[in-house]
C-alpha cells in the first residue's frame, strides 16, 4: 500500500499495543460475540483498562487528551481484524463527542467518565422503521409536562443499544412542525429508567454487533438531559455525521486493504496447470484496479484526517471517503468470494469470505447509504465548480 507520513513514531508505537490487545483479548473470544450477537460488558471494562476508550476526550473527564490519530488507529486495527461486532470507535469517536462538545458540565461528569472506563456504554438513536435516510421526518416526538421531557417514538437498528446504559436520542420537540423543518432536539437518556424498551435485532450481517429496536413510551427524561439548546437537534446530527462518516470510512478502508491483500496472498498460493491464479491476466488486471482504488482512497482519507485535526473538517469530503472506501470495500469483498471458487463459499474460509461480503454490505447502508451520499454530493457539485 502507499507510503503513509501522517503517524509518527509513537503512534506506530501504540498500534503495536492496539494490535496486542485485539489479538489477545478479543480475538479468542469473538467467536462466542457472533454467536451471542453481542459483545459482553466485560469486554468494554477490559478496553477501558487498556485506555481504548475515548482516548481523544479531555484528562478532567477520564479520557488521555490523545490525538486524533490514536484513534485512527483502533479503527484501522478493528477494521483490518474486521470486528464489526466490537466497534469501540462508536462510543469514543461518535458518541463521546457530542458529550465533549455539547454537554453541560454536570452531564459530562456524569456521563463521560463512564464512557472512557467502560463503566458506561453509549449509543445514538436517528434511526426509525420509517426514516432512516431521512433523518428530518423522524416521527419520536419530545413533549414538555411540569419539569421533565416526555418521549415517545420507536428507534431501530440501533448499534450497542440493547447493551448501552445511555443513549442519545433525536426526537421532535416541536411536533407541529413541517415535514422537512423538524424541531430536533437530543436528550440524553439512561436506558434503566421507566418507559424504555428494548429488544435485539436478529440480522446476517456484523452478527456479533448488538443491534436493537427502542421503544419509548411515556419517557420521563429530566430537564438537565437535554444535550445542547433545544431545536438545534438536526443541526447537531449533520455536523457530527462528518466525523461518524470519516470514522467509517476509516474502517472501511482498513478492512479493504485486509481482505484484498489476503486475496492477493490466496490467488499466488492457488496453483493452476501453468502457474497461480494470479498469473491470470483477467485476475491480475482486476486485482491492480481495485489495488489502485485502495491507494488513492487511502491518500484522500488520509487528507481527511489530517484536516479533521486541523480543525477544517469538511463533511462533504468525510461522504466522499465514506462512498468510496464502503463501494471498494463490497467490490473487494465481492472478488474475494469469486477468485476462491468453490472455496469462497464452503469451509472456514467461505464462511469468512461470505460473512466478509454480507459486512461489507452493511457498511455501503449505516451511516447514510451509497445512493444519499451521492445525492449529497451530487447536489452541492454546483458549488464546487
Ligand atoms: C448494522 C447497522 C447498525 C446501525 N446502527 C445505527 C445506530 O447506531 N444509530 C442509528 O440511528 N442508526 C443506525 N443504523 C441505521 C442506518 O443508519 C440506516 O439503516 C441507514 O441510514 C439507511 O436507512 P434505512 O435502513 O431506513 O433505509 P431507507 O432510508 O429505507 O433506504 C433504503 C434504500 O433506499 C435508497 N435511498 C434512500 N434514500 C435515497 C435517496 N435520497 N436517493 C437515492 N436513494 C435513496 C438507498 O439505496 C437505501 O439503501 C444502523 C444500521 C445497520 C444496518
Amino acid at each position: 500500500m502507499i507510503r503513509r507520513n501522517i503517524f509518527s513514531q509513537g503512534d506506530e508505537q501504540f498500534r503495536l499495543e492496539v494490535a496486542a490487545f485485539l489479538d489477545g483479548e478479543i480475538a479468542p473470544r469473538y467467536a462466542s460475540w457472533v454467536e451471542a450477537g453481542r459483545v459482553p460488558r466485560e469486554a468494554w471494562r477490559k478496553a477501558g483498562d487498556a485506555g481504548l476508550l475515548c482516548r481523544t476526550a479531555p484528562r478532567s473527564h477520564g479520557g488521555r487528551a490523545a490525538s486524533f490519530l490514536e484513534s485512527v488507529v483502533i479503527a484501522e486495527e478493528l477494521g483490518k481484524r474486521r470486528f464489526s461486532g466490537f466497534l469501540t470507535f462508536l462510543q469514543s469517536d461518535i458518541v463521546a463527542p457530542y458529550f465533549v462538545r455539547l454537554a453541560t458540565d454536570e452531564q459530562k461528569a456524569a456521563f463521560l467518565p463512564g464512557l472512557c472506563s467502560g463503566e458506561k456504554v453509549g449509543a445514538i438513536a436517528m434511526t426509525e422503521p420509517r426514516s432512516g435516510s431521512e433523518v428530518a421526518q423522524m416521527r419520536t416526538t419530545i413533549s414538555k409536562a411540569d419539569g421533565t421531557f416526555v418521549l415517545n417514538g420507536h428507534k431501530t437498528h440501533i448499534s450497542n443499544g440493547f447493551t448501552a446504559d445511555v443513549v442519545l436520542v433525536a426526537g421532535r420537540t416541536d411536533a407541529t412542525a413541517p415535514d422537512g423543518d423538524a424541531r430536533l432536539s437530543l436528550l440524553i437518556v439512561e436506558t434503566g429508567q421507566k418507559g424504555v424498551k428494548r429488544s435485539p435485532i436478529a440480522k446476517s450481517g456484523m452478527q456479533a454487533l448488538d443491534t436493537c429496536e427502542l421503544i419509548f413510551q411515556d419517557c420521563e427524561v429530566p430537564k438537565t438531559r437535554l444535550l445542547g439548546a433545544e431545536g438545534q437537534g438536526l443541526l447537531y446530527l449533520f455536523t457530527f455525521l462528518g466525523l461518524e462518516r470519516l470514522m467509517l470510512a476509516i474502517y472501511a478502508q482498513a478492512s479493504a486493504i485486509a481482505i484484498l491483500r489476503e486475496l492477493i496472498l490466496f490467488c499466488h498460493g492457488r496453483k493452476t496447470s501453468t502457474g497461480t491464479i494470479l498469473d491470470h491476466q483477467t485476475t491480475y488486471s482486476r486485482l491492480a484496479d481495485l489495488y489502485s482504488d485502495c491507494c488513492v482512497n487511502q491518500a484522500f482519507i488520509d487528507t481527511c484526517i489530517v484536516e479533521q485535526m486541523q480543525g477544517r473538517h469538511d463533511p462533504r469530503s468525510s461522504s466522499i471517503a465514506k462512498l468510496r472506501a464502503s463501494e471498494v470495500l463490497k467490490s473487494i469483498a465481492l472478488l474475494a468470494i469469486q477468485f476462491r471458487g468453490a472455496q469462497g463459499i464452503s469451509g472456514e474460509t467461505g464462511e469468512r469470505a461470505t460473512q466478509d461480503m454480507i459486512d461489507s454490505c452493511v457498511q455501503s447502508i449505516w451511516g447514510g447509504a451509497s445512493e444519499v451520499l451521492r445525492d449529497a454530493i451530487g447536489k452541492s457539485l454546483v458549488n464546487c465548480v
